[in-house]
């Protein structure tokens, strides 16, 4: 289906006195890039999550910019760049920590030729340029296809995005089925974007997905681990979570917990990982480190635990059983996604942690806490007792022996010469 024929595409023009989009919250290093490609003669915009987030008063996680200039003109303009991707060409410039990713218009991938579309109609490659209301149609959602046009400070609707914004709804350009088939990943983004921007995913949109949920399986692993980050490191996890489980989407992530949330009693593992989800948002949102591992870590917990129990009934003592379920789970899930190796080994360092966390005589603590991984493990037990699965007491007795460790260090550290003390902070950590 042709989506011009579907959405005609009509452009309305939003002019700078009438939306609330300003250049003070636009990042310099966007802004240097928007003046200098609009004075070398290309278009330039922003658009994407940098409008939408603004016209939202919400901060933006970073800015996106569409031009008309080639990834190869913007490489000849910026010496700070550099391209990336295959399937889809884009140009990231550098500045300090920040990253300016800029997309050259592309048309949708149904109204070019010279674009591969798998068997299934899935997108392959979309670097067909086209112009800028092309570039708009394909966009995944109308909250997504609004430009901030620098030229004259207007956005550029060519969607009917400003209206779903103000509805809250997060609607698909053009068919969702054929949108979903294009790239079923769409399906994961409409889920993260839900859950942040406590947004309804509109009818037709969330229909879909049910329909379209297994071509996840055709998505490479290594693509499927970028998306699965997004959505647990998005500082909306709990609600990101809930939304795989009411889409039936889980299944296609993390298959071996779909299968024992579906089967009863599965409350106390619920909880668990309720539990470890919302504390994952909070220090998100406080800005706080969140390994990959930790988030694989909890998810698999369930599959892990129940396998470990079985092998310990079959006369396994209970390290060794979670080390060969720990082993089992992940190369199982490693199929769905690609976690890398060293957040794996990572996960299964926190499970098998778990049981020597009852050890709390002689040299065993100072032992366990010297690991690197101890500190992400301890939170990992503490939210095992917080659902009532491991005593609420150990929790609190290896929250103290932290508490006094760090004191004595503080203690010994005063007297000690500068450079030692170094080395010590980097081993506390
Ligand atoms: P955020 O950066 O806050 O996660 P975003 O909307 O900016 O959200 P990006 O992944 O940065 O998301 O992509 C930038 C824009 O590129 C999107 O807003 C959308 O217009 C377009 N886009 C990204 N991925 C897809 C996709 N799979 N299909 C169609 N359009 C896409
Ligand atoms: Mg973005």
């Amino acid at each position: 289906m042709n989506i011009k024929e579907a959405d005609p595409g009509k452009l309305t023009i939003i002019p700078r006195d009438q939306h609330n989009v300003s250049r003070k919250s636009i990042s310099e290093a966007a802004l240097k890039v928007l003046y200098r490609l609009t004075s070398s003669g290309y278009r330039a915009c922003l658009v994407g999550g940098g409008v939408r987030d603004l016209l939202l008063n919400r901060q933006p996680k970073d800015f996106d910019i569409a031009t008309n200039a080639t990834p190869e003109q913007l490489r000849a303009l910026f010496k700070n760049s550099r391209i990336i991707g295959r399937r889809f060409r884009l140009v990231h410039i550098r500045f300090g920590r920040e990253i300016i990713e800029v997309a050259t218009f592309r048309s949708h991938v149904a109204d070019s030729p010279r674009n591969e579309l798998s068997s299934q109609g899935r997108i392959l490659r979309d670097n067909t340029f086209g112009d800028i209301a092309d570039d708009a149609l394909r966009r995944d959602f109308t909250a997504n296809a609004l430009y901030y046009d620098i030229e004259n400070y207007s956005i550029l609707d060519y969607t009917q995005g400003l209206a779903d914004i103000e509805s809250r709804s997060l609607r698909l350009i053009g068919d969702p089925n054929t949108r979903y088939q294009e790239d079923p990943v769409r399906m994961l983004r409409a889920i993260r974007f839900a859950a942040k921007l406590d947004f309804k995913i509109e009818q037709e949109s969330a229909r879909a997905i049910f329909e379209c949920g297994h071509l996840l399986h055709d998505i490479p692993p290594a693509r499927l681990f970028d998306e699965t980050l997004k959505l647990f490191h998005s500082g909306n996890a709990s609600g990101v979570f809930a939304l795989l489980r009411h889409y039936q989407l889980l299944q296609y992530l993390f298959p071996a917990l779909d299968e024992i949330l579906g089967k009863e009693p599965a409350e106390a593992m619920l909880d668990f990982i309720d539990q470890a989800l919302v504390n994952t948002d909070i220090r998100i949102n406080n800005d706080q480190h969140v390994s990959p591992a930790f988030i694989f870590a909890i998810l698999l917990w369930p599959a892990v635990s129940q396998q470990a129990t079985a092998l310990e009934s079959d006369q396994l003592k209970i390290i060794p059983a979670l080390f060969q379920a720990g082993s089992d789970v992940m190369s199982r899930q490693v199929k769905h996604i690609a976690i890398p190796r060293r957040f794996s080994q990572m996960a299964r360092d926190i499970w098998t942690a778990q049981p020597k966390f009852e050890r709390t005589k002689g040299k065993q603590p100072n032992r366990l806490a010297a690991h690197p991984w101890f500190r992400a493990a301890y939170d990992f037990m503490c939210i095992q007792s917080m659902v009532g699965l491991v005593p609420v007491k150990l929790c609190q007795w290896w929250t103290n022996f932290q508490q006094s460790h760090q004191r004595s260090e503080k203690q010994h550290t005063q007297h000690e010469p500068r450079r030692k003390r170094r080395v010590r902070k980097r081993q506390a950590n």
